[in-house]
C-alpha cells in the first residue's frame, strides 16, 4: 500500500455549511472506488470530550464502540461509510492541552518553555497522523471544527500549514464556503468566498480545491472569477448545491468529479470504477415510498433537531427498508399535560420517547409511556425512554405510588431505576458514565426484539448511570412488563418488553448509533413495520 495521503477540511465565511456531510460524502466516493478511508473531527473548543455540553449547545453528542463521546459528525461518518469510528476519530482543544499539560507535568518538556508552536502543534499533528500511523487507511480525511478566523481555530491551520509544507503533494486542503444569492439583484456573490480564501493565505494556507454552497447553479463564468482570484484551476471549483436529502450529497460531488480532482491531486490512481449500486439502491427506496406515518419523537431537546441527530437519521434508513416516508412530530416533553396529551399523540402511528438526563420533563414522558400503553401505539423507549416506560408502569400497573428512578427523586419509596452500583462514589461528570459497547443475549425467542434482530446475542452502544433495578424484576415479570434483553455479564437488564402489546419495546441502549444507510437497524426496521398504517 502507499503512504497514507491527507485531506484536511476547513470551513469559511459561515459556520453550519455542512463540512461534515462534504467529508463523508467525499470519503464514499473514494470509499466507493476501492480506497480505505476515515474520517476524523478536530473541535476547537476547550472541553475534552462534547460529553458535558448540553445539546442544546452542540447538538447530539454521539457514542463510538469503544465508549468514546463524541461530536455528532462522527455519526454522518459512520452512516456514510459504514465503518466504525473510535476515540482517535475525534480530538478537541480540551484534549490536546489535556496530554501537553500531562506531559509538562511529568518532565518530558524538561527546561523548556512549552508554546502553541511546537508544543500544541505537534500534538495536533500526531492525533492527526495517528489514524494514518496504523497502515489501515489510504487516506485519512480531517475536518476542522469551527471557521477560518476564529481565535479558536488558529493552532489547527497552523498544524495544516506544517503538514502541507511536510507532506507535499500527500496532503491538500478543501475549503468549503457559501456563495450567497442576492435576491434584489438576482446574483450570486463570490467576494465572500474570497475573502475567506484571503484570510486563509494570511494563515499560511492555499486551499487547493473549493466546494462553493449554494442555492442556485453556479455558471462557468462565476467559476472561473473565482478561480483566478482564489488561485486555484476550475476543475477545482465545485459547488455543492442545496439537495432535499443529504444522502443526495455524494452523487452531487460525483457529478462535479470532486473524487478524480482529489485522487490526482493526491497523485492516487483512478483504481476501479466507481459502484455506488448499493447507495442508489437506498436512494430509490427512499425516494419512492408507499405511504407517510406520522413518528413522535418526545424529549426536552426537540426545538433542536440536532440534539438527536441519529434517532432522526435512523427513521430515515428505516422508513426507506419500509418504503414508507415518515413525518416526524417533534414534541417537547414539557408541553405534554393531562389536558392536551391525546390532541398531541392521537395522531401518531408510532413513538419514540428519547434519551435523556435530569428530571425536567419527565411527567410529559410518563403521560406519553401510559397513553402508548393503554392504546397499543407502538412504542420504542431509547435509555431515558425505557426507563419512563419502567417507572409509568410501576406507577400506574403494579400501583407502586410514587415509584420513580433514583435521578429524578432521591427519595422514591419504589426506586424502580436506580444507580449502578459501579457508578455509585462517582463525583467527576466527564466520561464516567457507562459507555461504549456492550454485549446483550436476548433470552426469549418469542419476544419482538428476538424477531427484529434475529439472533442471541447483540452488541450496541451505551450512555448512562442508571438501571433497572433488579429488586423489581419479579413483579414486573408477573404483570407484563418482561425483561427480554440481559447483558451476561452483569445481568444487568438491556431490554423490556410488553408481550401483550402490539410492540412495546424499551432499550438501555442506544440503537440509533449502530444504524447506516447500508445497514439500517433492525430494532428501527421492526418498530417502523409495526407502526405501519395496514
Ligand atoms: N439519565 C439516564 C441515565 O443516566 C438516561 C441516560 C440516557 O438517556 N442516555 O441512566
Amino acid at each position: 500500500m502507499s503512504e497514507t495521503r491527507y485531506i484536511f477540511v476547513t470551513g469559511g465565511v459561515t459556520s453550519s455549511l455542512g463540512k461534515g456531510i462534504l467529508a463523508s460524502s467525499l470519503a464514499k466516493l473514494l470509499q466507493s472506488r476501492g480506497f480505505s478511508v476515515t474520517i476524523q473531527k478536530l473541535d476547537p473548543y476547550i472541553n475534552v470530550d462534547p460529553g458535558t455540553l448540553n445539546p442544546y449547545e452542540h447538538g447530539e453528542c454521539f457514542v463510538t464502540e469503544d465508549g468514546a463521546e463524541t461530536d455528532l459528525d462522527l455519526g454522518h461518518y459512520e452512516r456514510f461509510l459504514n465503518e466504525a469510528t473510535s476515540q482517535a476519530n475525534n480530538v478537541t482543544t480540551g484534549r490536546i492541552y489535556q496530554s501537553v499539560i500531562r506531559k509538562e507535568r511529568k518532565g518530558d518538556y524538561l527546561g523548556k518553555t512549552v508554546q502553541i508552536i511546537p508544543h500544541i502543534t505537534d500534538e495536533i499533528k500526531r492525533r492527526i497522523k495517528i489514524l494514518g500511523s496504523k497502515g489501515k487507511y489510504d487516506i485519512v480525511i480531517t475536518e476542522i471544527g469551527g471557521t477560518v478566523g476564529d481565535i479558536e481555530s488558529l493552532p489547527y491551520i497552523e498544524t495544516v500549514r506544517q503538514l502541507k509544507w511536510e507532506l507535499g503533494s500527500k496532503a491538500m486542503v478543501i475549503h468549503l464556503t457559501l456563495v450567497p444569492y442576492l435576491s434584489a439583484t438576482g446574483e450570486l456573490k463570490t467576494k465572500p468566498t474570497q475573502h475567506s480564501v484571503k484570510q486563509l493565505l494570511e494563515e499560511g494556507v492555499q486551499p487547493d480545491v473549493l466546494v462553493l454552497r449554494t442555492e442556485y447553479d453556479i455558471e462557468q463564468s462565476v467559476r472561473e472569477k473565482v478561480a483566478l482570484f482564489c488561485n486555484v484551476g476550475l476543475e477545482s471549483v465545485v459547488q455543492s448545491i442545496n439537495v432535499p436529502t443529504i444522502y443526495d450529497v455524494p452523487l452531487k460531488m460525483l457529478e462535479e468529479k470532486l473524487d478524480l480532482t482529489v485522487l490526482k491531486k493526491l497523485g492516487l490512481p483512478v483504481k476501479d470504477d466507481i459502484d455506488l449500486s448499493l447507495w442508489n439502491n437506498f436512494l430509490t427506496k427512499l425516494k419512492n415510498p408507499t405511504q407517510t406515518i406520522e413518528i413522535g419523537i418526545v424529549g426536552k431537546y426537540v426545538e433542536l433537531h440536532d440534539a438527536y441527530k441519529s434517532i432522526a437519521e435512523s427513521l430515515v434508513h428505516a422508513g426507506a427498508e419500509n418504503r414508507c416516508k415518515i413525518n416526524i412530530n417533534w414534541i417537547h416533553s414539557e408541553d405534554i399535560g393531562n389536558s392536551n396529551y391525546k390532541k398531541l399523540l392521537s395522531k401518531l402511528n408510532g413513538i419514540i420517547v428519547a434519551p435523556g438526563f435530569g428530571h425536567r420533563g419527565m411527567k410529559g414522558k410518563i403521560l406519553t409511556a401510559k397513553y402508548a400503553r393503554e392504546n397499543n401505539i407502538p412504542y420504542l423507549g431509547i435509555c431515558l425512554g425505557m426507563q419512563v416506560a419502567v417507572i409509568e408502569f410501576a406507577r400506574n400497573v403494579l400501583k407502586l405510588e410514587n415509584a420513580d428512578s433514583t435521578e429524578m427523586s432521591m427519595k422514591t419509596p419504589y426506586p424502580v431505576i436506580d444507580l449502578m452500583e459501579q457508578q455509585k462514589g462517582i463525583t467527576d461528570f466527564g466520561g464516567t458514565m457507562r459507555l461504549g459497547a456492550y454485549e446483550c443475549r436476548i433470552t426469549d425467542e418469542d419476544s419482538k426484539v428476538f424477531h427484529a434482530y434475529n439472533k442471541h446475542t447483540i452488541h450496541e452502544r451505551h450512555r448512562h448511570r442508571y438501571e433497572f433495578n433488579d429488586a423489581f424484576r419479579d413483579k414486573f415479570e408477573e404483570a407484563g412488563m418482561v425483561p427480554v434483553g440481559i447483558n451476561p455479564e452483569t445481568e444487568l437488564v438491556e431490554i423490556i418488553e410488553i408481550p401483550k402489546h402490539k410492540w412495546f419495546v424499551g432499550v438501555q441502549f442506544h440503537p440509533e448509533y449502530r444504524s447506516t444507510v447500508l445497514n439500517p437497524h433492525p430494532l428501527f426496521i421492526d418498530f417502523v413495520k409495526n407502526s405501519l398504517v395496514q
